[in-house]
């Protein structure tokens, strides 16, 4: 199939700009555009055969549930059977935005959009473009991230286009986006909320508007070898992954670099081209290897904005073995290394202390 590649002002559009997506979007089609956290590829939530051809373009395992976007609150009980109180404080502190909430599902939400559960995941984006997708279409749109399944999810149309072109109706291009991480899913459906992935809204931004929020614990690092099953199916797979092996470096500043520059060598000795993700404030102490800024640790968002992209930028430069310093896990820390570890399959090295002589 030939996809139709179209760019959106985000200033200036109209209704009529948008009519071509929409009227793909009420045939069953599939359009990507984008969202405040990632490029999403949507299709009418409420057709069974529209979500399908979603998998079938991603080569996304049929198991994995698909977010249901919605533009007004009052679609939540056209597609929830339940909507506890702490669902309504989340909405009113966070919607539209980059939270999801996962509720028990009415008939309506086919099986096939939720990947066979009987609960249906929902969001409002807070995007300009994915609203108006949304409002003009008078659909659902069933939307997970436009990248192919296992690849960084997209932050430009770009990413889009390399994974998903010939394979989907149409692209929206409407720029980066701002996030660059998905939202954060959180289960209702219990006595208190817990998160099942984390992201952009953090579980001290929850906490401080319903209390209590547990964490699934199959998502915490300190159980990856304990074998959980997530409730979130997604966070099974091996995510993000870019082309070469990824290796995260956990420790003191100078003792990570002092780490990596040694590793690096050895790649390099080795006749590998080896890449390095490195922030704003050390990158000049990496006087070899391909070295990329994530972004500044002075900002988490920049660090949450820019991951994705560069583990791209290193498949396209060829990157054979790579390093990363890794980031706290605190606040956006905690998503930010949620999608780092996964990238790197958890193969993550302690750097070692120097030992001083002097003493
Ligand atoms: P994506 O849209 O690609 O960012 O992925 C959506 C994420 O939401 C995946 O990790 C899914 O497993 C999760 N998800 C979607 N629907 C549900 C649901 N009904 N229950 C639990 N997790 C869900
Ligand atoms: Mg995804």
């Amino acid at each position: 199939m030939e996809t139709i590649f179209k760019t959106i002002e985000l200033d200036h559009y109209t209704e009529e700009d948008l009519a071509e997506a929409v009227q793909i979007i009420r045939e069953g089609g599939l359009v990507a555009f984008p969202t405040e956290t990632v490029y999403g590829l949507g299709a009418d939530a409420l057709k069974e055969e529209a979500a399908k051809k979603i998998y079938a373009a991603k080569g996304r395992p049929s198991d994995n549930p698909l977010i249901v976007h919605i533009c007004r609150w009052e679609d939540v009980s056209e597609l929830a059977a339940e909507i506890p109180a702490c669902a309504k404080k989340l909405a009113d502190a966070f919607w539209p935005g980059p939270l999801t909430m996962v509720f028990p599902k009415k008939e309506i939400v086919p099986f096939g959009t939720t990947g066979g559960l009987d609960t249906v995941a929902i969001r409002m984006p807070s995007h300009p473009l994915a609203r108006d997708l949304i409002r003009f279409s008078g659909r659902y749109l069933a939307a997970p991230s436009a990248n192919a399944s296992g690849r960084p999810s997209p932050t430009k149309a770009e990413h889009v286009r390399d994974d998903l072109d010939g394979r989907i109706d149409m692209i929206l291009d409407g720029g980066e986006v701002s996030i660059g991480l998905e939202s954060t899913v959180v289960d209702v459906t219990g006595e208190y909320p817990v998160i099942l992935r984390p992201g952009y809204v953090t579980l001290e931004m929850m906490q401080d508007v319903v209390g209590k929020v547990g964490v699934d614990p199959a998502i915490l690092e300190e159980n990856q070898d304990l074998h959980f099953i997530p409730k979130a199916p997604g966070m099974k797979y091996r995510h993000y992954a870019p082309k070469g092996s990824l290796t995260i470096v956990e420790g003191e500043e100078q003792d990570v670099i002092r780490t990596i520059r040694k590793l690096v060598q050895e790649g390099i000795n080795a006749g590998k081209c080896v890449g390095v993700i490195a922030t704003e404030e050390t990158k000049g102490a990496y006087p070899e290897g391909v070295v990329c800024v994530i972004g500044s640790r002075a900002s988490e968002e920049s660090v949450a904005h820019g991951l994705f992209g560069i583990l791209r930028e290193f498949d396209d430069l060829g990157a054979e073995l790579i390093y990363s310093e890794g980031f706290g896990e605190e606040g956006l820390g905690r998503a930010i290394m949620n999608r780092l570890l996964k990238a790197a399959g958890h193969q993550v090295i302690f750097a070692e202390r120097e030992v001083s002589h002097d003493s």
